[in-house]
This record gives C-alpha cells, structure tokens and sequence, in this order.
C-alpha cells in the first residue's frame, strides 16, 4: 500500500492536511473551560451540520455502531417493537443489535440495491394500531449498495398512519456529505461517525437526538452506562464528560463543521453529486452496472460496481491494494463478490477520482475483463468538463 494515494473506500475518508494538524494536539485539562471551547463549538458545528436549531448533540469516544447503540438503549425496553428494512449489510447489522438487546423487529426484506420501500413502513404502521412499534430505523445511505433512501417519505409513512413511533436515522455515510434534514424530516434520533462526511481519523460517535428522543429515556429500560446521554449531558455542562474524550478528535471535528459550513452545505451536496455523476458516466462508460436499482437510489458517496457473473469482484480490491497500492471497497454479506465499491465521499476532487477510476480500468484489463483504458475516465473527464466546479465557475 502507499501512503500517497487517496483511498476509495467508502469510510474512512482522506483526511485533509488541516485536519489532521487539527486533531495533533498536546495534552488540555479535559475538565477545563479551554476544553469548553472545543467541545461547545464542535457540537453547535454538528447541529447546523444536521439542519436543526434545537437537536441535542452527544460525542462519543466510539464510532458509529456506538452510535446505533446509543439510539437503541437510551430511549427503548426490551421486547419493544421495531420496524426495520434490510436491504444491505448496514441496515443488516443494526437490525442484529435490536435482536442482541432483546428488542422485537419487524423486517421488512428489501432487495439489496432498492431503497427503504416507505408503502411498506406505511402498510406495516398503519397495521400497528396498538402501537406496539417503538422505534423506526431508517439506513439513509446503504453503504454496501450504494443506495439513499427517502427519508421524508418514511417520515411522511409516520405522520400518516398517526403513528407515535421515534424515527432513527442512520447517517454515517451521509450526514456531512448528502442533503440531511433532522428537523424537516422529524428525526428523532441521528447516528453518524468521525471518519465519513466528516474526514477525521475513526474514533467518534456523532448522535443527535429529538426532544421527543430525550422525552423517551425517562422510560426506557435497556441497561445503559458508556452511552448513557444523561450522565453525558451532565458532563457537558461543566465541561467535562463522564470519562476521558478524545481531545484532539473533538478539536477536530470542530474544524471539520467549520469546513463544511465554511464551504456551504448545498455546495457540499453538490460537489458530491458531481463528483458521483463522473463516477457513474464512468461504470457505464465500462458497460457495467451499479448495484443501484434506479437513479433515484443512486448513492452520492459510494457506488457498488457489478461485476459480469463468474467473475470474483473482490479480485478486483487485492489487486488494486497490491499492484497499484490503492484501496477500493469490497463486496459484503449477499453482495460479496459480486460488486466492488469506489467510494467518493468527503475530502476529494475531480483529480483525485479520475485517479482511482484510471486504476480501476489498470485492475479490470489485468484481471480480464472486457474494458477498454481511458474509456471510463475519458466519460468522467467529458462529465467534469461540462460541469465545471465552483471554483472554476467563479475563477471564470
Ligand atoms: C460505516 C457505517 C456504519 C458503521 O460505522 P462504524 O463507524 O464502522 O461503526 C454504519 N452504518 C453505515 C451506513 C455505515 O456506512
């Protein structure tokens, strides 16, 4: 492997230089105003990131499965209902944890490359007129699939059916990166991580939760003591924690909000998509096809490349790391060997991705498949082309 390259996997992202130096730190007093003032921003940074006035930021030493955990354990009791779609690897996985914490789910099986089928939740509340159903989950972006979900129809699929249910949003691969709207979509609870949209090294749980959310751990009966968000919540008003932060991390993310809001959130969004459209113009350029089953679930930070049948798309990953030193994504659980991932979310550029699909094309001839070099990046370098940057825009 090379430390030169940029990585293309889906998480963890490249960090760009000025975060990195952020999150290089001596030591603070972390029961100090001076860690107020990393602390205190970082949070309002997270909130503004999220689009809400009023969500309650909690920062774990964790990473974003802490994140899952912590939605489930401050606001649930065993044996309450939940609805879940499963339609990749990390809906899959969150669904697990509700089972390990004696919670009921309700799965709604999803085929892997289609978004969270809302009729369905909608079917499913609408059914539920005792109210049994706690908690809806919703994985925003399907990491292992490359595929967003309409979380405005989920909440919509609750406000119709009258139903009283908290809404917990997975956004580790999209809050900081894809349009995220905590308050316009009724959120109750959002888990994201420090090393996707955000650029940071791993090693942070980033939640958010509702009132609503914060009304619900008055009741809630799963055993709670790391994630607990009251013994945070007291923490943090002396600036403190229950235990020792990661410092330079959380003075990272600080930074990070400062980036992304410095930059514009809908510029963000935008360089994401554009940055995605180059990648697809590419695949298709190849005669391959994304794991996506439609455009409007085409993930702007990771796509899921199919490879044609008999052939091992994981192949693909080992020789990128070992002939050319760059990381692609593999495929997990029911997808594994079938596609392959380019992830293309946080700190990247047009350059730095027409890279990664040149050395894509490099691995594919090898390997044998039918692709021609340049033909990808040729389709994504007409794209960027026509669809110049903010920067060139306004440079012109
Ligand atoms: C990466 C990811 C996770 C897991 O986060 P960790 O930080 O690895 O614990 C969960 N959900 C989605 C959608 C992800 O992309």
């Amino acid at each position: 492997m090379s430390f030169q390259n940029p990585v293309f996997i889906p998480g963890p992202t490249n960090i760009p230089e000025s975060l990195r130096k952020a999150c290089d730190m001596p030591t603070i007093d972390h029961r100090s105003p001076l860690f107020g003032s990393i602390l205190h921003p970082a949070r309002d940074g997270v909130r503004q990131v999220l689009k809400s006035k009023t969500a309650q930021i909690f920062i774990f030493p964790s990473t974003g499965t802490g994140g899952w955990e912590t939605a489930l354990t401050n606001t649930l009791s065993a044996g309450d209902g939940i609805l879940a779609a499963r339609n990749g690897m990390f809906s899959h996985r969150w669904i697990d944890m509700c089972n390990r914490h004696g919670l009921d789910v309700q799965v709604i099986e999803t085929p892997w490359g289609q978004g969270i089928p809302a009729a369905r939740y909608a079917e499913a509340l609408a059914a539920d007129t005792d109210h049994k159903i706690k908690a809806v989950l919703a994985t925003h972006n399907e990491t292992a699939t490359g595929v967003k979900s309409d979380i405005a129809a989920v909440r919509r699929a609750l406000d119709e059916a009258g139903h009283p249910a908290l809404l917990f949003v997975d956004g580790v691969s999209s809050i900081g990166s894809m349009d995220f709207r905590f308050d316009d979509w009724g959120v109750d609870v959002a888990v994201t991580g420090s090393q996707k949209g955000f650029m940071l090294p791993a090693g942070l749980a980033i939640v958010g939760f509702s009132d609503k959310a914060m009304a619900a751990t008055a009741t809630a009966g799963l055993p709670r003591t790391f994630f607990d968000v009251h013994d945070m919540d007291k923490g943090y008003a002396n600036n403190a924690y229950p235990y020792t932060p990661a410092v330079g991390l959380m003075n990272g993310l600080n930074q990070a909000c400062q980036m992304l809001l410095a930059e514009g959130l809908d510029n963000v969004f935008a360089r994401h998509h554009r940055i995605a459209e180059g990648v697809r113009a590419a695949v298709s350029a190849w005669g391959l096809e994304l794991c996506a089953a439609s455009p409007d679930v085409y993930s702007d930070t990771v796509s899921a490349i199919r490879t044609p049948d008999g052939f091992n798309a994981t192949d693909i990953v080992t020789h990128a790391a070992t002939t050319y030193g760059v990381a692609f994504g593999v495929g997990l659980g029911e997808v594994a060997g079938k596609v392959f991932r380019i992830g293309h979310l946080g700190s990247l550029t047009d350059v730095m991705t027409l890279s990664g699909l040149a050395t894509a094309e490099m691995c594919m001839a090898d390997l044998g498949l039918d692709i021609r070099l340049g033909s990808g990046v040729a389709a994504a370098q007409e794209y960027y082309r026509a669809h110049p940057a903010q920067a060139r825009k306004s440079a012109a």
